[in-house]
Order: C-alpha cells, then structure tokens, then sequence
C-alpha cells in the first residue's frame, strides 16, 4: 500500500516535537549518531556522512529553527555544524518571519523572536487589540504585554513626529562622526550604510560605539532590507491576501495538546 506522509509544517508550535517522528536520522544506531551528529571539528567524515543524512531530513528545517530557538549549540542540527550555525544564533533575536508573526496572531503558539514580538505588537495595534488580548495570544504577562504595546506606540509616534534629517544622514555618509538623536534618524544612516557596504568598523567609529554593537546594528539593517525585499515579493505575489483572523486562545493554553517530548 502507498503511504503519503502529511506535508511538513513550515515550523512548528512550541512544545510540538511530533516531528520527531519524521527525522531521517531517526533510525541510525544510538553510537553511531553520536559519533556522526555530535563530531570533533577535525572528523571530517563524520560531518560528511551526518550532512549527508540531513540533507534528505524532510524536517530539516524545523530541525534548525528548534536547535536556535532552544540554543542548543552542540552537535550537527538541520544539516549545520556547531560552527556554522553560530552567525544563526546570534542573529535569531532580529529574525522577522511575517508568517510566524501572522500564525501567531492566529492564535498559534510559535517561537518569536524580540522582533518579531515588536512586529506582534504593530499589528495588535493596527487591529485594535486591547493589552488583555495581546497578553494573551503572546501568553505573557498584562505587565508585559501593556510594555511591549507602549513601545509600539512610541515607534509609531516617532516615526510620525521625526522626518529624517537627510543632510545629517549624509554628513554621516561622508565620514563625519555623528550623535543621532532621532531615531529615525540613526535607521536611516544604518540602512543607508548596509547599502553602500559601509564596513562595520567606519559605522563604529562614526556613531561612537563599539566593533560589536556597530556589527550587530549592521545586521539589523540588513533584516530591514531583507524585510522590505520580502514584503515587495510578498505583495507581487499575493496581490490581494486573505484577512488575518485574529483568534485569541482560551486561557492562555497552547493550541497543540501533544506537547509529546521535552525539548531536545
Ligand atoms: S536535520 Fe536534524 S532531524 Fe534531520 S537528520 Fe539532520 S539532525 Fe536529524
């Protein structure tokens, strides 16, 4: 008989680990995935033979996103090693899945990064969600929740009140060391430097921060631009979407009941 697996989610709730039941390393002897998964840097055939199997994993990338989103920083995971997937933890809290942020507004209960919880919180503004709501589609606390919608709201009026200084933005450019005191301001001096390829020692200097700080304002710009990107090809290709259905869930309790596994 002809069996059809159910195609694999995109990503999957917290505390869903049926995909455990899918993985393609989920046969391989107990010593064997422990030499293969879990290698030195330097057994090169180990790393191949367990990219090998990744790379067929029909739940590689749901793989991935539960290796970042529980920081586990050991071992091969979605088909990267330990050292590959570094940039990726780092970089998770400025991840901006719209249709993570969307599945959650549904009523989903998936892993959010900071950015996208801000990105939560627009939107339950422009629908006119009150704190109680939010709360509890974030399943956080009222004290949380009313923090979060309060920066929204600022985002919101500075993005208002503060048109950008372009001649400040430029003095910037030009390699002047500048104080921002729009934050507006300070994003456009950023997105702008992504584009130009402004390296992140000269974004440094001019804003008077340090090496780390300047790389990790660098990457967010570059989550901004990848966002913009997304959202035009989003809007050519769906020129018309669907309403968000905005689904509060009852008392705060995960939409999936399995919860089969502790996280790994
Ligand atoms: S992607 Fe993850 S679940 Fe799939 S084979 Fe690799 S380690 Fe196993």
């Amino acid at each position: 008989m002809h069996h059809t697996q159910p195609p694999a989610p995109e990503f999957a709730s917290i505390g869903d680990y049926t995909w455990h039941d899918r993985t393609a390393c989920r046969n391989t002897d107990p010593d064997l995935a422990d030499r293969l998964f879990f290698p030195n840097p330097s057994d090169f055939e180990e790393i191949r033979e367990a990219k090998e199997i990744c790379s067929w994993c029909p739940v590689r990338r749901i793989c991935l996103d539960n290796a970042l989103e529980t920081d586990a920083r050991h071992g091969i995971r979605g088909g990267l090693t330990r050292e590959e997937r570094l940039p990726l933890h780092i970089g998770l809290r400025y991840r901006r899945d719209r249709a993570r942020v969307e599945a959650a507004l549904g009523g989903r209960n998936v892993h959010l990064s900071a950015a996208e919880r801000e990105d939560l919180a627009h939107m339950a503004l422009e629908k006119h969600l009150t704190a109680d709501e939010f709360a509890a589609i974030l399943r956080v606390t009222l004290k949380y929740a009313k923090q979060l919608l309060r920066d929204a709201r600022k985002d919101r009026r500075r993005a208002v009140e503060a048109p950008v200084d372009a001649a400040l933005v430029q003095t910037a450019l030009d390699g002047t060391p500048t104080e921002f005191k729009n934050k507006s301001d300070r994003l456009a001096y950023l997105d702008a430097a992504y584009a130009a390829q402004v390296p992140y020692t000269e974004v440094a200097r001019i804003l008077g921060k340090s090496l780390t700080h300047a790389a990790d304002l660098l990457s967010e710009a570059e989550q901004r631009a990848a966002d913009r990107a997304y959202a035009k090809l989003h809007e050519r290709l769906n020129p018309a979407p669907p309403t968000t259905t905005v689904s509060v869930p009852e008392n705060g309790a995960s939409q999936d009941p399995r919860n089969l596994k502790a996280a790994a």
